[in-house]
Order: C-alpha cells, then sequence, then structure tokens
C-alpha cells in the first residue's frame, strides 16, 4: 500500500506566541492539500496553544528527557509534552546531538519513552561532512541508527526515521539523488532486519534544506515517505510549496 507522505517541520528555537497566526495560515494551507499528513515541531511553550489552533496540522516536540519525571531541571519529559498535546517528538537532531553531546544510547532511551507515551518518535540520523568525503557515510549512518533505534515489540505508527546529513542542514546544499536514494533504501533494508515486515510502514524522512523548488524530485526517490524541514517550515508562503509537493508525490 502507498504510504501518504509526512510533512514535518520544526521550528528549532523560533517561535514567540505571536508567530501562532503562522501556525493558523500553515494549517489552513495543509488543508489544501489531505494527500499529505503535516506536523509541526514547535517549542515547547507553544505546544499547547498550537495544538488548540491547528486542525489540520499535528503538533510535535523537539525533544523531551527518556525520564518521567524526577531532578532534572530545565528538562520536560515524554508525558509532559504528551499532556500538551504533542503527537510527535524528534530525537536525536544533530543540534542536540552536537550541543547536548546527546548519544546513540539517549537517544535510544528519548523514543522508548516517546513511543510508550503513544506518540511518534522522529529519530534523526546523518554524516557530517568530513564523514561523507570519507566514502564511508552509509556505514557510518546505518552504525548510528542500529544504536539508536528503540527496542519495541509493536512500531503501529510510532516510528520514524529521518536521515540529514549534518552538512545539509540550514546550508541549501543537499545530497545529488542517488546518495539520498542509496541511503534511504540502506535504511530501509537496517529497519527491516531489526523490525521485520512492519518495518515496511515506517516513514523515512529526508531532511537538510528541503524547500519548495527540491521537494518534488527529493519526494520522488523510493524509500522517501517525506521530509523534515527547518528554515522552509516558519512561513506558510515557503512550507506549503512543501507540502504540496508531498501531496502530489
Ligand atoms: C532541520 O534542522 O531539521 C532541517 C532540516 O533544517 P533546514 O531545513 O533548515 O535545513
Amino acid at each position: 500500500m502507498k504510504r501518504k507522505k509526512l510533512i514535518v517541520g520544526n521550528w528549532k528555537m523560533n517561535g514567540l506566541k505571536s508567530d501562532l497566526v503562522h501556525i493558523i495560515d500553515i494549517s489552513e494551507h495543509a488543508a489544501a492539500h489531505p494527500n499529505a499528513d503535516v506536523a509541526l515541531c514547535v517549542p515547547t511553550t507553544l505546544i499547547e496553544a498550537a495544538g488548540k489552533i491547528s486542525n489540520y496540522v499535528a503538533i510535535g516536540a523537539q525533544d523531551c528527557h527518556a525520564h518521567n519525571d524526577g531532578a532534572h531541571t530545565g528538562c520536560v519529559s515524554a508525558t509532559m509534552v504528551a499532556e500538551c498535546g504533542a503527537r510527535y517528538v524528534i530525537v536525536g537532531h544533530s543540534e542536540r546531538r552536537t550541543d547536548q553531546g546527546e548519544s546513540n544510547a539517549d537517544v535510544k532511551a528519548k523514543a522508548q519513552a516517546v513511543m510508550a507515551r503513544n506518540m511518534c518518535a522522529i529519530v534523526c540520523i546523518g554524516e557530517s561532512e568530513d564523514q561523507r568525503n570519507s566514502g564511508n557515510a552509509i556505514a557510518i549512518v546505518i552504525e548510528q541508527l542500529n544504536l539508536s533505534l528503540p527496542d519495541v515489540d509493536n512500531i503501529d505508527g510510532a516510528l520514524c526515521i529521518a536521515y540529514e546529513p549534518i552538512w545539509a542542514i540550514g546550508t541549501g546544499r543537499i545530497p545529488n539523488m542517488d546518495e539520498v536514494a542509496e541511503m534511504h533504501l540502506a535504511i530501509r533494508q537496517a529497519l527491516i532486519i531489526k523490525y521485520g515486515e512492519s518495518a515496511h510502514d515506517i516513514h523515512i524522512l529526508y531532511g537538510g534544506s528541503m524547500n519548495g523548488d527540491n521537494a518534488q524530485e527529493l519526494l520522488s526517490i523510493a524509500h522517501v515517505d517525506g521530509g523534515l524541514v527547518g528554515g522552509a517550515s516558519l512561513r506558510a508562503t515557503k512550507f506549503t510549496p512543501v507540502i504540496a509537493a508531498a501531496s502530489r508525490a
């Protein structure tokens, strides 16, 4: 069965209450493209308010702690973001792996916490530019994937993978289509080894400078089941062409 494409916006550390109008705008545009699923991962401070105003866009978080509660000053748990209405949680974004020193084991624990609260974990993986130039990007990314994947018996729509070459994030550069195709195929094969046939239901998103100009081509590649979009997700004018491309794909 053909998977509906999933486009997830990542607002990163952008967005005040005054920006909720853009979520209404994006939601209204998403309504015109029902053949794509759309989510927006907003700052924690906006999750609850965003959920109340976005009828056609699911709201998600950008991180959570692996523990449910306890002495972890400044952190929020999966239970907390779920209570605010989050349906997706990004885990292991390269910015967190770099800035907060998150390990694959941390990412795996977070993904398990997210799935245990009936939300969808979006597990991010990707190689650095040096790793790409070394010629070993596939082996490196698949090892990262295997160490980050949650140990769960049942996927049931609650796991996505986002392949994001670090050097493509926010740079306007993207890998060539063959490189994307071979990486996404390798990821699918690794998922099948880990989860069996249910791995076919897992969305594998491409992330890194996806925009209205390149989305159609990227989304036409086998095993590219959607996109994780940073900069182009902040305004409907830039995000809608990506959603439209996903709806057509
Ligand atoms: C991201 O950070 O997840 C991302 C894909 O960013 P951008 O689209 O801006 O490259």
